[in-house]
């Protein structure tokens, strides 16, 4: 990352540039929320899930993918301005100055710093440190204060590397070559990724989609993603389809949907599928494990990483973390955010009849 660490000793003290509210993180001498759960003047959005990109803001400045995903799921009407946040550039709002870094979670998301009076902190949004052919990498940015997510904030979860998880399911696919398998898996990012993660595996016969990711894959297809060939599931021609590889929303696996398609293999990508309880309650057989959230190495990797002497956690397992964080002698707390959580969960519900009806 290009951004140099200041040496200038600050001036400024963090409960003066960042405050979190009801409403989200709020930034007083700028006036801008980031990733507000409620509608507000003007927001700074890190990336497109339904959890932090939400629609009604006054005005919106994302990066260009995030901004797109955002008219693609709510309409051009999504926001009443928007601005583009290029990575790397920095924006001044009020004596503040915010600059958008990758964070490798999915297509557009961005981390967030802010800079004022010789104060950097970083809003990570939602991180993931594994390599993502269909998105940007992380850039750990220096900082004083780092705010991270901790989703996957316990030592029980170590992901595999997806790449192994993928060979499982193509594995299955040769074992089992009359039946179908059905993949849910996150609409925005995760679903993307793990056909990237098929192709990179050799395989290249058609994908098959649900109708309630076609819009979003079509973008990331519009953006260079390399998918091979992608077809959408017809409803009439699901017994036909033996053999092949369906890719759905999570809801959709346990539906009707999911049984007209020949003795079908259910499967789920998700770093939750490291929860065998978890699986087996959600009726999965083939359990993915993976994951567009950093595991518990990755967390504490990266928070050393940054240099950060403070840590505030959003959301996910933020009590583990923080004890971790105060074990090795960082500053830590807990900013008990709501509103933000599995984002597969809300988006499902974003996406409404469309996710189940197809
Ligand atoms: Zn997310
Ligand atoms: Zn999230």
């Amino acid at each position: 990352m290009t951004l140099a660490r200041r040496n200038a000793p600050g001036t400024m003290r963090p409960s003066d540039l960042l405050i979190p509210t009801p409403a989200g993180l709020w930034c007083p001498p700028a006036d801008v929320y980031i990733d507000p759960v409620r509608p507000v003047a003007r927001a700074l959005i890190t990336h497109g899930h339904s959890d932090h990109a939400r629609a009604g803001h006054g005005a919106v400045l994302a990066t260009r993918e995030t901004l797109a995903i955002m008219a693609l799921r709510y309409g051009e009407g999504f926001t009443g301005q928007r601005q583009e946040a290029v990575p790397g550039e920095t924006v001044r709002i009020g004596e503040v100055d915010f600059t958008f870094v990758p964070a490798g979670h999915v297509l557009g998301s961005a981390q967030i710093v802010v800079e004022s009076g010789g104060l950097r902190i970083v809003a990570s949004g939602d991180y993931k440190r594994e390599r993502d052919p269909t998105c940007a990498g992380f850039e750990p940015v220096p900082c004083d204060i780092f705010i991270t997510e901790a989703t996957f904030g316990l030592p029980v979860f170590r992901h595999p590397p997806a790449h192994a998880e993928v060979a499982k399911l193509l594995e299955s696919v040769r074992v089992f070559p009359e039946r179908t398998h059905i993949v849910g898996a996150y609409s925005l990012g995760k679903a993307q990724r793990v056909m990237a993660l098929i192709r990179e595996a050799g395989y290249d016969r058609p994908l098959y989609l649900h109708g309630a990711m076609e819009k979003l894959t079509e973008f990331y297809l519009s953006e260079g993603a390399q998918l091979g060939e992608v077809r959408k599931v017809v409803a009439a021609e699901r017994k036909t389809l033996g053999g092949e590889i369906v890719i759905c929303p999570p809801s959709a696996i346990q539906d009707l949907w999911a049984r007209k398609f020949p003795d079908p293999v259910t499967s789920f990508a998700s770093g939750w599928m490291r929860i065998r309880a978890r699986a087996r309650q959600k009726g999965v057989e083939l359990p993915l494990i993976v994951s567009d959230h950093a595991d518990w190495d990755d967390l504490q990797a990266t928070i050393r990483e940054t240099g950060a002497g403070e840590i505030w956690v959003t959301h996910g397992e933020a009590d583990a973390l923080v004890h971790w964080c105060t074990s090795v002698g960082l500053r830590a707390k807990p900013l008990h955010l709501v509103g933000y959580g599995d984002e597969g969960e809300v988006d499902a519900v974003a996406e409404g009849a469309d996710a189940v009806a197809v």
